[in-house]
């Protein structure tokens, strides 16, 4: 990928013309056959540059016929006349003033290219099993062998769609979003969550599930549907290419599967969660929080007993008070705690003060704490693992 992007920097400047005419970025503009639209047909007859001179300027008719009018102009305006010079084309480093290659430029150009889009971080979303998060990032990237990639590595020179009748070439945009059954799945799920169209371009139509405007709950869903459509439509794309067939319905009835195995997976706690996409959208936006409050009361320790109460410990400190059945302190003691956890000081606390009490019979005795677990595990609920106490 880098190699690709690094050898469009390197203009060739033309002087016996023997760099390559659609391959060599000889126009500053780029090879040819990357800014050439796609269904440019490339003349194998030509080659080099120098097929392009007529003594030291460009065959305008040539020119024209083999490429672009813009390109054209571009070439005659910035290199009008070309200097009959017996020396190899000249390698020039357009990053750099001085037209020399560095590594650490080049580096800089990696950094600097990084893409804008923080959000494409949302191909790898949580509980989005791998195997769609990559074939998501490959067609991100444009690497995946569709017509559109293989007739632009001049591996092919024409692929049309197999999944429609259109005689459309296959391209990113046409395949993933404008072939018959693509537009059909967009506008199904989209609908489904009241997102608008067109959907015409396969990133612009990415980034409207990821910018969609919707309930807390649903945002890592509507960031994975993207990838389970675009899984689908390359299954079925692979299935035909092969001789097989997959109906509509089952690819609507694989993706909102592949939808609900995320949801369950994300929101295991949700245990109703509903089977199509339409369905999980309305339980998701109708979903609250449950939240359940507990009364906490202090009780006075009864008379002739003691109460030990170790909630003050925490990170860093450990530490635990005893008060007698009047109410009045009877000992209190706090030590600093190193290289533990809040739990383990917390049990350290607890620990203390119930061996101070029992040294010293201070009985009946109540002991107190705010930890759940410590609580848990006295009571039997929770298996203690002899690692605290
Ligand atoms: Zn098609």
């Amino acid at each position: 990928m880098a190699r690709d992007s690094f050898d469009q920097e390197i203009w060739w400047e033309p002087r016996c013309c023997h760099a390559s005419l659609w391959y060599d970025n000889w126009t500053q503009l780029g090879a040819l056959h990357y800014i050439m639209p796609l269904d440019h047909v490339i003349d194998e007859n030509f080659e080099e540059v120098n097929q392009l001179r007529v003594d030291e300027r460009w065959d305008n008719n040539l020119l024209t016929k083999l490429i672009d009018s813009s390109i054209c102009d571009h070439v005659n305006q910035v290199m009008g006349t070309i200097q009959q010079i017996e020396e190899n084309d000249k390698q020039w480093w357009m990053p750099i003033n001085k037209g020399k290659f560095y590594v650490g430029s080049a580096f800089e150009i990696i950094q600097s290219r990084k893409d804008p889009h923080k959000d494409i971080m949302f191909i790898w979303e949580r509980c989005l099993p791998f195997k769609f998060s990559f074939l998501m990032w490959r067609i991100w990237f444009q690497r995946i062998p569709i017509g559109e990639v293989l007739v632009k590595s001049r591996i092919a020179n024409h692929i049309e769609c197999y999944c429609c009748d259109t005689n459309n070439r296959e391209s990113f945009n046409h395949l993933f979003v404008l072939c018959l059954n693509a537009t059909y799945l967009w506008k199904l799920f989209a609908g489904a969550i009241g997102m608008q169209g067109p959907f015409i371009q396969l990133k612009q139509t990415i980034y409207k599930w990821w910018e969609e405007d919707c309930a807390t709950k649903l945002k890592p869903l509507c960031r994975a549907v993207p990838s389970f459509i675009i899984w689908q439509l390359w299954k079925r794309r692979n299935i035909i290419l092969h001789g097989g067939s997959m109906t509509r319905h089952t690819m609507v009835l694989e993706i909102n599967r592949n939808i609900h195995l995320m949801a369950k997976s994300r929101y295991s706690w949700l245990a109703e969660m509903p089977n199509t996409w339409t369905s999980i959208v309305q339980f998701l936006e109708n979903y609250t929080t449950l939240i359940n409050n507990t009364m906490v009361r202090w009780k006075f320790p009864e008379r002739e007993s003691y109460k030990c109460n170790s909630d003050g410990s925490s990170l860093g400190s450990n530490a635990f008070c005893i008060k007698n059945g009047q109410g009045e302190l009877v000992y209190v003691e706090a030590c600093k705690t190193e290289f533990c956890s809040a739990l383990q000081a917390k049990v350290k606390g607890f620990k203390g003060g119930l061996l101070y009490c029992l040294g010293h019979k201070l009985l009946p005795l109540t002991m107190e704490t705010d930890s759940v677990t410590i609580k848990k595990i006295l009571d039997g609920i929770w298996r203690c693992l002899g690692l605290f106490l």
